[in-house]
């Protein structure tokens, strides 16, 4: 049994066909996806389309804020019915965003996140220290650090603080990713495609959760363990840490 605990089913390129993928990952043993909004409209829909298979994650994406706090108050009232906040963080890969917003809107989501004790789903593009920092004044805080590819040392301070590292396609791009994956301890690491983006070989064109098993392969060779093992483990894991 798989859990692909990111992927984002509300993008506009499932419009058509978002049933036959649902369909052919749970074909592929996918049984569970954790559907990731990154905005009010793409959260609502996450929300919507809740099943036991497809769970909602709802939040705002540091690319998708603006300067309306009213949206956060939208996430709050929408995260009673999910089962994390995100996805969420700092982006600093687009130079026009502005950081002291992005942490505005970052710290308020942490917060409800807390209130609701639910966890959160981090994405840290080129500002994975500045994240660190701002997490590790959160004491209960707990989630996952998602498509990370940052440095080791930061690796292990976000190990230290208790979360989580999902790993997806891009360990087929990045060349310091085999270390991390054998870095990361089987009990903290979970795996996602992050569909429809990152799309691991020999796959080509649109992600779909259905392909996640590329990318256990690589990571159970990477590690050298059984692959059987390695899912049942990151299977553990993932409904561990969201409670589904
Ligand atoms: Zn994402």
């Amino acid at each position: 049994m798989i859990f692909d605990v990111h992927a984002h089913i509300e993008a506009p390129i499932y419009d058509r066909d978002k049933n036959v993928v649902i369909k052919r990952a749970q074909d592929a043993h996918v049984i569970k996806i954790l559907n990731i909004g990154w905005n009010v409209e793409s959260s609502i829909k996450c929300i919507k389309d809740k099943t036991s298979n497809l769970l909602p994650a709802v939040g705002i994406h540091p690319s998708e804020i603006n300067t309306s706090l009213e949206d956060i108050k939208k996430i709050e009232e929408l995260s009673d019915a999910a089962f994390a906040i995100g996805e969420i963080g700092l982006d600093y890969y687009h130079k026009d965003f502005d950081k002291d917003l992005q942490e505005k809107f970052f710290e308020k989501q942490i917060e409800i996140a807390l209130n609701k004790q639910k966890p959160v789903i981090i994405h840290s593009r080129k500002a994975e220290a500045r994240c660190i920092e701002i997490t590790a004044t959160y004491h209960s805080l707990k989630g996952i650090y998602h498509s990370f590819t940052g440095e080791k040392h930061l690796i292990k301070r976000i190990l230290d603080q208790g979360f989580y590292i999902s790993f997806n396609g891009m360990i087929f791009k990045s060349t310091n990713t085999a270390e991390l994956v054998q870095y990361v301890p089987i009990n903290k690491l979970l795996v996602e495609t992050d569909a429809p983006y990152l799309t691991p070989p020999p796959q080509k064109g649109r992600n779909e959760p259905a392909y996640i098993v590329h990318t256990f392969k690589r990571i159970a060779s990477i590690k050298k363990i059984d692959i059987d093992h390695l899912k049942e483990i990151v299977f553990k894991n993932s409904t561990s840490l969201l409670n589904a």
